[in-house]
């Protein structure tokens, strides 16, 4: 059953529960006030005929009666002496042979009781007459329920559809305000469906409503998941774009160093050498791309140990100032820096930003290293006076596989995959760390790596 058909037939219970309860408490009230007013019309003239009467010293009835026992047409009256005989009836009552109330005659206390006679329905009271504990005769009155029922008829009539006709705009409203308030669903749905079909993730829902309704909510989420998928289906494409373009260049150097020897018949040195340098590309990238895959779902495996971060960082600076040629590489403030984590890890995150810094600094550049504490925690900053990272790849940078445009087209050097950042951000990341950039004036870039300082011992540390 759809949402909407729901909602209208619940809004329809809830209005058809509501009257139920209502419509019975209606009912039975008015039907108690019916009875208790035609109770004490019997009880009133039960009593004035009592009042007529006497009793001589042997029980009988002295002196019945007020001639004539008339107390309006609807008032039945009889009395009823031992043995069942009749001692008197009002006139109404003088063709009936029955007692009004055969089955409680003799009963020996006042009885009110509901009776069909003669498919009459009456009310009748019965009252046993008794002197100094002796039974003399039973009087009995009656009246017809003939206005009760009606009323209660009608009364029921007007409950009954009245209800029915509550529930029946209740469940039309419901019906039709529903369809309003999830009108905006549908679109939801329609644009989705649109989206799968045309394959087409720049797409959004349209909303006029408040943004801050539960439909403008979930419309928003919608959205923002829709940016994100085209985001990540856009980086996927280039990525696979890229990756082949990778995969394909370093295929095509070995194949044709292999066919050159082949026709030459003799193994030749230099397309040795060519084949070994594609070679470990391919393995640089396949390495990459698993490192990033294993780092993502959380199963990298990273040591705990006591890592002295300034020795690292002097190391490694040794082995890049090579890389840098005619490019300065100074190293500027540099503090005894203690953190828990992977050496070989922390390591390539200072490869990665060291080896950005010298593969977008131009020659002549200056590439600037520091290590610091600051707010209780160690800050790696490598700055370069670059031409900087253009603010709208800023917020993507770290994602997997992105590259500055800029980059894709100078990455004929052959050693950017876009995948250098976002490995540098996911180690640092499950060193407790984070990773920032951000743009050196007048021109440049400056990346700030900060990790939490060795608290006590590393949980890998050996035990002494
Ligand atoms: P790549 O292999 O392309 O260098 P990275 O993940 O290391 O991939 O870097 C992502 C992008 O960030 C680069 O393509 C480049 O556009 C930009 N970038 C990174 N470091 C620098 C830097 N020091 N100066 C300018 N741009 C940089």
């Amino acid at each position: 059953m759809s949402l909407r058909a729901r909602l209208a037939l619940l809004y329809t219970l809830i209005v058809g529960g509501i009257l139920l309860l209502f419509g019975t408490v209606v009912y039975v009230a008015v039907s108690v006030t019916l009875t208790r007013q035609i109770d004490n019309t019997l009880n009133t003239a039960a009593q004035k005929i009592i009042n007529t009467m006497s009793f001589n010293s042997v029980g009988r009835i002295d002196a019945i009666i007020s001639s004539p026992m008339d107390y309006g047409a609807d008032v039945y009256i009889q009395l009823w002496g031992r043995n069942s005989r009749l001692l008197a009836s009002s006139d109404n009552a003088s063709q009936l042979k029955q007692p009004l109330d055969k089955a409680v005659l003799l009963a020996s206390r006042p009885v009110r009781r509901d009776v069909t006679l003669d498919k009459l329905r009456m009310r009748v009271l019965t009252v046993p007459l008794t002197a100094s504990d002796r039974y003399i005769a039973t009087l009995q009155v009656g009246t017809r329920l003939t206005i009760v029922d009606a009323a209660q008829r009608v009364l029921l009539i007007v409950l009954i559809s009245g209800a029915m006709v509550s529930m029946l705009v209740a469940g039309l409203a419901g019906w039709f305000s529903t369809r309003q308030a999830l009108l905006p669903l549908e679109a939801v749905t329609q644009t989705a469906l649109q989206i799968t079909r045309a394959d087409d993730l720049s797409r959004r829902i349209p909303y006029k409503g408040s943004p801050v309704d539960e439909v403008g909510q979930l419309i928003n989420a919608f959205n923002l998941t829709l940016s994100r998928l085209e985001n990540l289906f856009h980086s996927q494409r280039r990525f696979l774009a890229d990756v082949g373009h990778e995969l394909r260049t370093p295929l095509t150097v070995i194949r044709g160093n292999v066919d050159l020897m082949r026709r030459m018949d003799s193994t030749d040195l230099e397309s040795m050498d060519s084949i070994q340098n594609e070679v470990d590309r391919l393995t640089r990238l396949v390495g990459d791309l698993l490192l990033l895959a294993q780092a993502e779902s959380g199963k990298l495996p990273i040591a705990h140990r006591t890592v002295e971060l300034d020795t690292l960082l002097l190391n490694v600076m040794h082995e890049m100032r090579i890389l840098a040629h005619d490019r300065t590489m100074k190293l500027g403030e540099i503090d005894q820096v203690l953190v828990c984590g992977d050496n070989d890890r922390l390591k390539q995150v200072m490869v990665n930003l060291i080896g950005n810094a010298i593969k977008y600094t131009p020659k002549g550049g200056e590439i600037l290293v520091g290590l610091g504490k600051a707010e209780n925690r160690a800050r790696l900053t490598v700055s370069d006076d670059g031409p900087g990272i253009p603010q709208e790849d800023i917020p993507h940078i770290f994602e997997r596989f992105y590259r500055g445009e800029k980059s894709r087209t100078r990455s004929k050097d052959g050693k950017g995959f876009g995948l250098g950042l976002s490995i540098a951000y996911w180690i640092v990341r499950n060193h407790g760390g984070q990773i920032d950039v951000s743009l050196r004036e007048p021109h440049g870039t400056i990346f700030c790596v900060w990790l939490p300082l060795v608290d006590g011992k590393c949980e890998d540390d050996p035990k002494i």
